[in-house]
């Protein structure tokens, strides 16, 4: 099932551009979804896309991956190990105000008359461009040009070059160029459990504040999480007039004005550069230190390097990364080839802004793009991240691999607070705790462990980086056995066979059921790898194996038994259906009564109880399906086929991660028609604001599910068995050309699908096997080899 579309913005205003997500025309209407499009960030630091002046500003943000606060969860009816202390992502300290003063006239929006107006999220730089003509109440024309940037090679700074110039008169013109801290925050919604909760005091505390020059430097620190916040600005100023400036600064404000006496014809040009430190140990005037070296180099180096590195960094990543599409059947995607190209690359720079710095952190939901979710980390990392950037920017997939190490502490802690054997990651955190407050939806999804685990093993096969298996994820793999182990167990009313019960799957429609298909799936998975991995280790590497039993203190036995329970794991099955059942009780289920639920009442969450929700056979997300797609050699064609007719009547998509997957699969069963669809859904879920929702940040999640959309779905592309290997899917009519590029195993592989062609490319590296169907295709360095689908033979 599909939601219809939501308010989007006309396509006059927003045209359609290859490189660049245009806004044409300033429109109050849109102000908040266009905060999230076109936002700017780099994984550590994020901004949204409110304008230069300040405002106005529908929810404006500045979100520091990680710098979060915490509050005591307080339950009406406490139970035993509920998460006690919630976690949310802080609106730091706003720095990317510049407000304009012409004839003391100010520059806003809303009221100015505007001769022209251009505004684009430059995808191709990595930057946010601003070109607007003015005139002033008094007939003076002025020229605006602002380029905004979050560098993503010093994650820690930000530039905005700003530039005026009066056109045709002369006036006094004030350039004040702003920071300010704790402004209104997300807004308190209480009817949307997805939003952030509204702090009601302030929430960083002023440390200290100081100017020298034309630099300010501002620093607070929250009081409960206690993590201290530098931000500081400088600013250089060319213009040929006199001028002259003043520089303000208190605990929660600072303020560098240039008043310029300024002649038609003369560029003004002020740069601010802008640095954030956090910490967790550094005193106050220690991150004010570094805050300023780094303020030091930035300025330095001045703009035009900061910006010379950026279009380089994002040049780097295109060539790595980039889908491209030709000749697209637009009357069937009833959108041109250029909207589409648009969309994926839309999607592909917003996940690059959601993880590209984020070190010693994970991808919150909405990335760094709105404070939904309370900017915590899910599964949405391990199972719909990470492949892409496993595949295009590795180095990154470890680092987010490598911060769920780092949680392990956390995670064992909370698996013996549950009274479990091994370790337990938290279904939502920030901080590597549980944060999550709604145990049935939150702490009961089990699955997130065995997704990580699934991460990992996809992880090593594409990248071939054992090191890492060795020194991280073999712990991992361990302690996560060990929890599956313990939590399931062998059940005489089901054959022997062993069962988990008490859980909820990623379907959370259906919640605390007995043997959730996907979870068991995955959780077979997890064992057979943890096994796999340990023997291996064991015969061909005594040392780091030594290491794991020393680490671990993991018993030979405890392998033996995780094979077993992989081998005897329970599916449920409907043998009249011939379908896997998601649980064990779905079909006992009363079916939910489609034909009268009003279209305005999705996602249902916000209009049922969630009472009235578990107990139908309704689903929130791709569950069953999601399962087919992640294990695929597991399931013949066929049993897809079956199974997804099944559960896609009763799939809401009520949660953005399920569009995507639905596409996959209906790819590859053959129904391309759905997969159209679907995947259109997925691909413009953000630029068309598919769910209504666009304005509390991006569906980082689907954005990374389009890209396994047009690799695994439409590219047909498999990696279950360490060998990559491909089976394109179109319809039969379809005349498109898709092309994207691989890195696997350190060489840079691009494939390109035609009609009847496709061709496979080794850019970088010396040799590279890889299966065409089922035939094994051997790649030598920029010898391209062609192959006939069999689809078109
Ligand atoms: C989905 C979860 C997801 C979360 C954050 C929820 O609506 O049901 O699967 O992890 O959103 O994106």
């Amino acid at each position: 099932m599909l939601h219809h579309e939501r308010l989007r913005p006309p396509s006059h205003d927003y045209p359609a551009d290859e490189w660049n997500v245009i806004e044409k025309a300033f429109r109050p209407e849109f102000l908040a979804q266009l905060e999230t499009m076109l936002a700017v960030g780099n994984g550590y630091l994020g901004m949204r896309g409110c304008p230069e002046e300040g405002g106005p500003n529908a929810e404006n943000g500045t979100f520091i991956n990680g710098f979060y606060e915490t509050w005591p969860i307080v339950y009406g009816e406490e139970a035993f190990g509920f998460a006690k202390t919630g976690q949310t992502i802080c609106n730091v300290t706003d720095s990317k105000i510049i407000k304009l003063f012409v004839d003391d006239e100010p520059f806003w929006l809303p009221n100015a008359q505007l001769l022209d107006y251009d505004r684009r999220l430059n995808m191709r730089a990595g930057t946010l461009d601003r070109n607007v003509l003015w005139e002033t109440s008094a007939g003076k024309r002025v020229s605006v040009t602002s380029r905004r940037l979050v560098s993503f090679v010093n994650r820690h700074v930000a530039a905005i070059s700003y530039c005026v110039t009066l056109v045709d008169a002369r006036a006094s013109v004030v350039i004040s160029s702003e920071m300010s801290t704790n402004g209104p925050g997300a807004r308190n919604n209480h009817d949307d459990p997805r939003l952030a909760r509204e702090f009601p005091e302030r929430v960083l505390q002023p440390r200290t504040n100081y100017s020298a020059d034309r630099r300010i430097v501002l620093c607070h620190a929250t009081e409960k999480s206690r993590l201290m916040l530098v931000c500081a600005t400088d600013h250089t100023l060319e213009v040929s007039g006199p001028h002259s400036y003043k520089v303000v600064n208190t605990p929660d404000f600072g303020q560098a004005a240039f008043t310029i006496d300024a002649e038609p014809g003369r560029p003004i040009q002020l740069t601010k550069y802008i640095v954030y430190h956090t910490s967790h140990t550094a005193s106050a005037e220690q991150l004010c230190g570094r805050a300023e070296w780094t303020l030091d180099r930035a300025v330095t180096q001045g703009f035009d390097a900061l910006l010379a590195s950026q279009e380089k960094y994002m040049d780097d990543f295109w060539r790595r990364s980039d889908v491209r599409i030709k000749d697209i059947n637009e009357h069937r995607a009833k959108r041109s080839t250029v909207e589409i190209q648009q969309a994926i690359r839309f999607n592909l720079f917003h996940i690059l802004q959601a993880s590209a710095r984020a070190e010693q952190t994970g991808v919150p939901a909405k990335g760094l793009t709105g404070q939904a979710y309370e900017g915590h980390y899910f599964w949405d990392t391990e199972i719909y991240v990470l492949p892409f950037l496993t595949y295009t920017s590795p180095r990154m997939a470890r680092n987010l691999l490598a911060f769920r190490y780092k949680m392990l502490p956390q995670a064992r802690a909370r698996a013996k607070e549950l009274g479990h054997r091994g370790a337990m990651f938290p279904w939502r955190t920030i901080n590597g705790e549980e944060a999550s407050a709604y145990y049935a939806a939150g702490t009961a999804q089990y699955h997130i462990n065995a997704d990580i685990m699934y991460a990992l093993r996809k992880y090593v096969l594409a990248t071939g980086d054992e090191t890492f298996l060795q020194t991280c994820g073999a712990e991992m793999l361990v302690e996560t056995a060990r929890l599956w182990l313990d939590l399931g167990f062998y059940s005489d009313t089901k054959g022997g066979k062993f069962c988990v019960n008490g859980v909820t799957g990623p379907d959370e429609y259906n919640a605390v059921v007995n043997n959730n298909a996907y979870t068991n799936l995955m959780a077979r998975e997890n064992l057979r790898y943890a096994a796999e991995v340990v023997e291996s280790l064991r015969t061909a590497q005594p040392d780091a194996y030594k290491a794991l039993v020393h680490k671990t203190a993991l018993e030979p036995s405890e392998v033996k038994a995780w094979m077993q329970a992989a081998s005897s794991v329970f599916v449920p099955f409907d043998e009249k259906l011939n379908i896997i059942l998601q649980d064990d009780s779905f079909l006992d289920r009363e079916p939910w009564d489609f034909r009268n639920t009003p279209r305005d009442h999705y996602p249902l969450l916000l209009f049922y109880h969630p009472l009235n929700i578990y107990r139908k056979q309704v689903i929130k997300q791709a569950d069953v399906v999601l399962a087919m797609f992640l294990l695929g050699d597991a399931f013949p064609k066929e049993v897809k086929k079956r199974n997804f007719d099944f559960y896609d009547p009763m799939t809401t998509g009520d949660s953005s991660l399920s569009s995507c997957v639905e596409a996959i699969i209906a790819a590859q069963v053959g129904d391309m028609d759905k997969a159209i669809r679907y995947g259109m859904a997925a691909l413009l879920m953000d630029l068309a604001d598919v769910g209504g929702n666009v304005k509390d940040g991006c569906h980082i999640a689907s954005m990374g599910g389009t890209w396994m959309m047009l690799t695994y779905g439409f590219g047909g592309m498999r990696d279950d068995d360490g060998t990559l290997s491909f089976w394109p899917r179109r319809a039969p009519e379809e005349n498109a050309k898709l092309r994207f590029p691989l890195i696997y195993r350190g060489q840079l592989l691009e494939v390109e699908i035609g009609l009847d062609k496709v061709e496979y490319t080794l850019r970088e590296g010396e040799r590279l096997v890889i299966r065409h169907e089922m035939q094994e295709v051997v790649l030598t360095r920029d010898s391209p080899l062609a192959v006939r689908p069999v689809s078109s033979r």
